[in-house]
């Protein structure tokens, strides 16, 4: 059973890795604090939308209480010269109705000039959260371009040369190789040592150990599920050229 390919395969996904990390989670929180800014954007559209409509219903409570008041006066000029009592009740009792209207509507004024000047804090203080969202976005972004043009050339080369040595692997043998990859933070392969696997750590029979040095056939680590090389394979494949 040949190993070798499955072996310079680990060792180049090893470095593989190894470019994530630098990476650390930089791309993670570029995209939380992208995430952050939409919402909070969305928000602030939101809230000004409720000051503009806040705004709105303000200006019609005042127009309808100035021709409250129009009415208001007209009435009482004309109830300086009423001529019968029975004008007089009639028309004291429209200036009656209009007085409660004029109180509600002020009531209610007093109550749309509060909810106006809570809506425009809010949007003051999404606006200022905004600004600072999009400052530190736009800074973790540069940073993170800055790294990744870093390791760009070495990722390229690294995934030009593990096309490479996937064509030469069985499919089989390369599914099992990444699904083991899968389950095991990216490390499908372990040495063994000292009847240990070099993983999981786990102990290794002596005979399978024997086994796994004879490298006739995919030998797996019963405790972590990977497959197990002998000691210093991986370290004594020779580079890829
Ligand atoms: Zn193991």
């Amino acid at each position: 059973m040949d190993l070798s390919k499955l072996i310079s395969l680990q060792r180049i996904d090893k470095q593989l890795i190894a470019l994530e990390i630098t990476k650390g989670d930089l791309p993670e929180i570029v995209q939380q604090l992208e995430g952050r800014l939409v919402s909070c954007t969305n928000r602030l559209s939101n809230s000004k939308s409720e000051l503009e409509e806040a705004k709105k219903t303000g200006r019609a409570n005042e127009n309808e209480i100035d021709e409250l008041y129009e009415k208001l006066m007209k009435y009482q000029e004309q109830s300086y010269s009423v001529k019968t009592n029975k004008e007089y009740d009639a028309i004291t009792i429209e200036i009656e109705t209009i007085e409660n209207r004029i109180e509600e509507n002020e009531k209610k004024k007093a109550d749309l000039i509060h909810l106006v000047k809570e809506n425009r804090e809010t949007v003051g203080e999404l606006e200022k959260q905004v600004t600072e969202l999009e400052e530190e976005f736009s800074q973790k972004q540069l940073e993170l371009k800055e790294k990744l043009s870093q390791t760009e050339s070495e990722e390229l080369r690294l995934t030009k040369e593990r096309e490479l040595v996937t064509e030469q692997i069985e499919k089989r043998l390369l599914n099992n190789y990444n699904r083991i990859r899968n389950g095991t933070n990216g490390i499908a392969l372990s040495e063994v040592t000292n009847y240990t696997c070099d993983e999981c750590f786990a102990t290794i029979p002596a005979q399978t150990a024997v086994e796994v040095r004879m490298k006739n056939r995919i030998i797996l680590c019963e405790a972590c599920g990977r497959i197990l090389v002998p000691r210093e394979t991986l370290e004594a494949q020779p580079a890829l050229t």
